[in-house]
């Protein structure tokens, strides 16, 4: 593990000479193997207290107007924006993303989140009434208010360690929860400054405090009494967050890993198609949970398709993130370089063939930096093609049709984003809405996690839950349903004392609403009434005994 580790802390003097030293993260430059520090890795105790301060802090915060709450977070959109250039550096130096792309997909996304959701949250929040089209008769009402959880928990990846954390802390605030993040223990520093555009903001003390810290620091915060996990990051950690959950009935979000299919038809532009491969597959060294993972390209333009990609690929410019003309930087860790190499050693060995790439490049030595990679002679026997690769690699396989594509497409664990490059939108539609994942992209592809008002999340072992857009904001809270009867001084029917006049009433009225028949309904309407008018004579025996046999007339 290079790009963070962790390392004991020289002991400071003042610590009892007893004490454990504090365990520290160890951040680290991927693009050049420098040192970039070190973060306090919180313990278990310090994880619960958060959680306890956050609940008391909540409790006022969710009795604030959301106009208030909603003031708070653009003051965070503005120091955002006064931050914008040494933001995106640190994410540049700590993630390895280019510079461009740290602004791209995750700065402006999430000032234009604070923005959409300031505006917009409140109304998606306010009472929904019930129509209530048979009740109502009885002068009933019926409404849906949403109340915040209360504490949520955030637990975050490092491939987007601003954007996809930030996200979901101001959703979950401007719905009215604390809530406690524990960041990747890769990007540690982007964590902190995370916390300090919240603090700078003047929210309330201990409304959102960012825990650093590793998966033991995580699994600290899926114990510590939260009142909703938002969870980031891969399948078997998900799994195990999802079982702890479970220990405690908590509920859940989790956002997980994807091998996103795309299909591109024989009537695709092929020059966009191709240019959208190549980034969709690229950018951020491929480290993008909805990563163009595979491609099905149909045979009557397979070569033309393939040619360009190639090409595009070999014109890509890999080097320091800080280098405005980079187009690709480093991988984020040692650990996920080598997990690219083994996959990609492991399809060579079956009879892939690397058409450019397929190595770490020599140029870099000190940095993580692995070749854009494209591969044919793939198919579903390999690893390539079937696991997630979180790296720079697009393995492309030539399909006879359409069909045959939505069916390797839909043959995957996985179910998180797909894409569809066709110039008939209708046929588009109709082969999007038979691949089984989220989000169905048609001549686009990876991108709408930046267009926070869709919503976001996968099927199958993608995922449970959504974030972004109306469905996302809706998991941070909960519905509660008040109902009202009107006439204050009228018991229900249904209420004691039972009798055969209330089953008659009742029988009847099933017949007289829901029966096919026209004559069952006009006899099930005279029950009702007669049921109705002698609903008071209680049946022989006790007031908790239903009448001894159905209604006669029933049928
Ligand atoms: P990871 O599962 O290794 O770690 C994610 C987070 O979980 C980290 O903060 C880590 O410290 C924490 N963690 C680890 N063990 C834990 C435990 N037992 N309990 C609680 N927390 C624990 O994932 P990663 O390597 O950081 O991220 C890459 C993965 O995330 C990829 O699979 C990618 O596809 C996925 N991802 C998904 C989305 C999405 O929106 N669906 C977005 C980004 C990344």
């Amino acid at each position: 593990m290079s790009a963070s580790s962790i390392a004991p802390a020289v002991p400071s003097p003042a610590a009892a000479p007893a004490a454990a030293p504090p365990r520290m993260l160890v951040s680290t430059n991927p693009s050049t193997g420098e040192r970039l520090g070190e973060v306090r890795v919180w313990s278990a105790e310090e994880v619960r207290a958060a959680v306890a301060k956050a609940r008391i802090a909540q409790t006022d915060w969710a009795a604030r107007s959301f106009a208030e709450r909603a003031d708070r977070l653009r003051l965070v959109r503005e120091r955002l924006e006064a931050e914008t250039d040494d933001l995106a550096t640190l994410i540049a130096n700590e993630n390895g993303k280019p510079r461009a792309e740290a602004v791209t997909a995750e700065l402006f996304p999430i000032a234009y989140l604070i923005n959409y959701f300031s505006a917009r949250a409140e109304g998606m929040l306010s009472d929904e009434p019930i129509s209530m089209p048979l009740f109502g008769w009885l002068n009933r009402g019926s409404k849906v208010t949403h109340r915040p959880y209360g504490v949520v928990g955030v637990i975050a990846p490092w491939n987007f360690p601003f954007a996809i954390p930030m996200g979901e802390c101001v959703m979950a605030l401007l719905a009215g929860n604390a809530v406690v993040l524990k960041p990747s223990e890769f990007t540690p520093f982007v964590g902190e400054a995370i916390g300090r555009l919240f603090a700078q903001s003047g929210l309330p003390g201990g409304l959102l405090t960012v825990a650093s810290g590793d998966g033991s620091t995580g699994a600290a915060l899926v114990g510590a009494g939260c009142d909703k996990i938002v969870f980031t990051g891969s399948v078997p950690t998900g799994r195990k967050i999802g079982v702890a959950c479970a220990q405690t009935l908590t509920p859940c979000v989790l956002e997980l890993g994807g091998k996103d299919p795309m299909i591109v038809c024989e009537d695709a532009d092929v020059e966009n198609a191709a240019r959208g491969a190549v980034w969709g597959a690229f950018c951020n060294s491929g480290q993008v949970c909805a990563s163009v993972e595979r491609v099905y390209v149909v045979e009557s333009v397979a070569a033309d398709f393939l040619a360009r990609v190639v090409q595009k690929t070999q014109a890509l410019r890999q080097g320091s993130p800080l280098d405005p003309d980079t187009d690709v930087g480093p991988m984020q860790n040692r650990m996920q370089m080598e997990k690219v190499e083994a996959q990609v050693a492991a399809a060579l060995a079956s009879g892939a063939k690397a058409l450019t790439g397929g190595k770490r490049s020599a140029a870099r030595p000190a940095g993580l930096f692995y070749e854009p990679t494209v591969m044919v002679n793939v198919d579903h026997t390999m690893g390539v093609m079937k696991d997630e690769t979180f790296g720079p690699v697009l393995p492309v396989m030539v399909v006879p049709d359409e069909n045959e594509a939505v069916r390797l497409a839909n043959d995957s664990p996985y179910g998180l984003t797909a894409s569809v490059w066709t110039r008939d939108f209708g046929r588009g539609e109709q082969l999007a809405r038979r691949i089984h994942a989220g989000t169905v992209m048609i001549n686009e592809c990876v991108w709408t996690h930046a267009a926070c008002e869709t919503p976001w999340g996968g099927l199958k072992e993608s995922g449970i839950g959504r974030t972004h857009g109306r469905h996302g904001l809706m998991e941070f809270v909960q519905p509660i349903h008040l109902h009202e009867n009107r006439w204050p001084d009228q018991p229900s029917y249904w209420w004691y004392p039972y009798s055969a006049g209330v089953y008659r009433m009742f029988r009847g009225a099933t017949a007289a609403l829901f029966s096919a028949e026209p004559s069952k309904r006009l006899r099930g309407a005279w029950d009702a009434l007669a049921g109705f008018l002698s609903r008071g004579k209680i049946s022989a025996g006790s007031t908790s005994t239903p009448p001894a046999a159905p209604a006669r007339r029933a049928p």
